[in-house]
Formats: structure tokens, sequence, C-alpha cells
């Protein structure tokens, strides 16, 4: 039985599927304007395990997971960069596309573009003002939060907005009333035409839309960072609520926030990680390992350190299985029970390690469970332990280069250039490549 904390009841609940032969899942993915950071992998990772989880236990899952590609902070950045729009949408998307490929995030069934669904947005926008909870106001679509009783169950956000009475726009009603349509003048750089006049939809209606369009009026999941909980997953649920009188999802999955060395990231402080520089450094497994060694309720400190501890796992992980590849059918059940248990990946991590302890001390026999457990629900151990020591993925070295150099160190050393020979080690092992001599020759590894 999968159990899953639901944001909505605010209790661990049992997950029970709306239909059994076809899970659906809907995920908040990026706003396309600039290289993914940390903090946009960590969504990423998190629910692709849970993908992967789901897609063990049922037949057949349906995710989801947006691309916003409209938004006033992708025109600023087009503006900035001199870049056109379109270009700078589409650069960013096959950028996250690759950067999640490197951590082993699989693809999802639909992604579907903000700008391919106008038409499906235009008409979610007049349900809702047909139904009489949004109203139209010099060219803007406001939702009508007063006539919305049950705005703020999600969030709890009603005492936020009892001490907030200013109003803050001469067109709204109420002060948490939220744009679905806003004009776009003929200066501005993207609109569409609609009964309210040219303009572009807020950001939350978009997810309203697509989900319905593509997983009806009730799916089982929503998911995101909490960051999301408010204003965007209270104003989706009060949005398809009065369109379709459901709540859209039944259970609403939040992961916790990231920070940065103790900090919250900011481009203005040094403490800003885009996933790109991070794979620079380090390969893409121990940055999804380290992603998964907190459970994805709590708050994540993201240090090199950190990554440093999740590569050192992987290697023990790899060591035990170098002489090997013989991936099983079978799942380890502790593994299973721990994700079960509202993804309880620490855990996972654990009984994993407790696994390699055993095979490390002969329980070889284990090795066909303990890789296909790790590969089909962590996503990890998913190159062959002779490439995850040799691999040049994250390293500013290829493999030509290295071997070149071994080259030189051997000469060097029929030279008795000793000297010689050990500075190439030396320099080597500063890149993260460990030199091996053994009587067949010199090995490398990395560190
Ligand atoms: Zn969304």
């Amino acid at each position: 039985m999968i159990k899953l904390y639901n944001s909505l009841t605010r209790r661990l609940e049992e997950f029970i599927p709306i239909d059994n032969d076809n899970v659906r899942m809907y995920v908040c993915g990026p706003t396309v304007y600039d290289r993914p950071h940390i903090g946009n992998a960590r969504p990423a990772v998190i629910f692709d395990v849970l993908y992967r989880l789901l897609k063990y236990k049922y037949k057949k899952v349906t995710y989801i997971r947006n691309i916003t590609d409209i938004d006033d902070k992708i025109y600023k950045a087009s503006k900035e960069k001199h870049i056109n729009i379109k270009t700078l949408t589409d650069e960013t998307t096959k950028l996250y596309h690759s950067d999640m490929s490197l951590l082993n995030v699989l693809p999802v069934s639909v992604e579907p573009h903000a700008t391919e669904h106008i038409p499906e947005i235009i008409e979610f926008i007049h349900k809702i003002i047909a139904s009489g909870y949004a109203y139209e106001a010099n060219g803007h679509v406001y939702f009508d939060t007063g006539r919305f009783d049950k705005y703020g169950q999600l969030s709890n956000v009603n005492e936020r907005i009892s001490g907030a009475r200013i109003k803050i726009s001469e067109n709204k009603r109420n002060n948490a009333d939220f744009v679905l349509w806003k004009p776009s003048d003929d200066s501005f750089p993207v609109g569409w035409n609609s009964p309210w006049g040219k303009g572009r939809p807020g950001w939350h209606i978009e997810c309203s839309a697509m989900s319905y369009k593509y997983l009806g009026e009730q799916f089982d999941i929503h998911g995101g960072g909490c960051d999301l909980i408010f204003p965007h997953h209270e104003n989706e649920i009060a949005q398809s609520y009065s369109a379709n009188s459901k709540i859209p999802a039944k259970y609403w999955i939040h992961n916790g926030h990231v920070t940065v060395n103790g900090t919250k990231m900011s481009k203005s402080l040094s403490n800003f990680y885009t996933v790109n520089e991070l794979l620079a450094e380090f390969p893409g497994e121990a940055i999804r390992l380290a992603l998964l060694m907190t459970h994805y309720r709590s708050p994540i400190d993201f240090t090199k350190n950190l990554l440093i501890e999740a590569k050192n796992i992987l290697n023990r992980w790899y060591t035990a299985i170098k002489n090997t590849n013989n991936c099983g059918n079978d799942i380890d059940e502790k593994v299973l029970n721990a994700l079960y248990s509202d993804l309880n990946t620490p855990m996972a991590i654990a009984r994993l390690s407790d696994i390699v302890n055993c095979i490390n001390r002969g329980q070889t026999e284990l090795i066909p469970t303990f890789i296909n457990t790790t590969r089909s629900l962590l996503g990890l151990l998913y190159v062959e332990p002779k490439k995850w020591f040799k691999t040049t993925e994250g390293l500013a070295l290829d493999e030509k280069y290295i071997n070149g150099e071994i080259a030189k160190r051997t000469q060097a050393k029929q030279n008795k250039n000793y000297a010689l020979a050990d500075e190439i080690r030396k320099k080597l092992l500063e890149s993260g490549i460990v030199l091996e001599d053994t009587l067949t020759g010199t090995q490398w590894k990395r560190l």
C-alpha cells in the first residue's frame, strides 16, 4: 500500500487511484528563461521517483509536466539578452531536457506548452465567467475570490489575506483576486486575441486548462515545490472547482525547498548553482543521489560536501558490483516498503547500503536484486560499473587527453624522468583522475 502525505488534508493517506488502469499525475514544470538550477532539479527528480514507483505498481501512469513559456520574466530576459522570445524559450526547454536527462529523469507522457493551448485557456476562462466566479475589468479578467468560499483550503491562507486589506488595484473587487487574463498593449511583445481584447493569460490558468485537457476534471496527483502551494495551487483549485465543481486532484504532493550553504539561493549571492555547473564537477548520478538523501518533504541544504558524500556512496555501490552487471527482475521488499511509506528515499538508501555491506561480506547472490531495485526505482546505478569508474561525464577532461597524459608519463618513467612522471600523476589527480600502475600497464579511474 502506497502512503503519501496530502497537503490538502494535511494527513498521510493511503493512495487509492481514481482509475486503477490509468494513474494520472500533473506536476508544475519550469518557466523557461534560464538554465535550470538545483531548485528546479529537486521536483524533477522527486516526482521521477514517484513516477517510477507508480509505474512499478500500476499498469499505466499518465504523467504530465508543463512548460511555462508565457511569463513576464521570459519577456524581460529576452529583452536583456537580445534574444527572440521563441528562440529563448525553445533553447531553455532543450537545456532543461538535456540537464534533466543527465540526472536520469525519465521523459514524461506529455509536456504541454502554454503558448500551444491559448484556445483551451480562453475556453476555461469562459467557463469560470459563466459560473459567476470571474469578472472582466478594463481588459483584465479576474477570479472573484470573494465569491469562492473554499478559497484558502490548501494553503490556509485566509489569515494572510485578512491581514492585507489594502486594495492594490482599481480593477479588482477583492485584494486577493487574481488575474486570469491581462491586456497586452501594442508595445508589448506578445499577445493573443480574446473576447476581452488582445492579451495573455495569467500563470495559474494555464495549469488548470492543461491538466483538464490531458487528465480530465479530476485526477490523482498534483505535485510541485512547496513554494507553489500559495498562490499557484490554491488558485488552480479555485479555478478548476468553479469551472467543473470538482477539486482537480485528490492528492496534493509538495517537495520542500532548497537552500544552498544554509541560505536561500540568489543570483546576487555566490550560492546559485545551475545543474550544468554542478555537472562540470560531479556526475549526474551523484547530484541525483544527493537530492534523494533527504526526505522529499524536508528542506534540503545543498552543499558540495553533500555531493562528495553522494559520490562516495556511489563509489561503494559500484565497487560492490564491479565484477558483474547482472541485473535481475526482483525488487527488494524493504526498499519498496520504504518508498511506499511516503517516498522515504533516505530509508531506501540506508537499506541499499546495508545490502552492499552484505555483498561485501560475500553474499554476492544479492547483487541482481540490488541492481534492479536501485536502477528501476531510484534511477541510480544506470551505467556499467567499469564505465562509472572511467566515466568522464562531469569532468573537464576527455578520455583521449587522459590516455595521452598516461602515455607521456610512461615515456617519462622509461626516461627515468620521475619528476615529470609525478607531476603528470599529480595534475590528473587534481582533475579527479587516479592512476593505478598494474602489471598490464597504467589504468585510470575517477577519484
Ligand atoms: Zn502549475
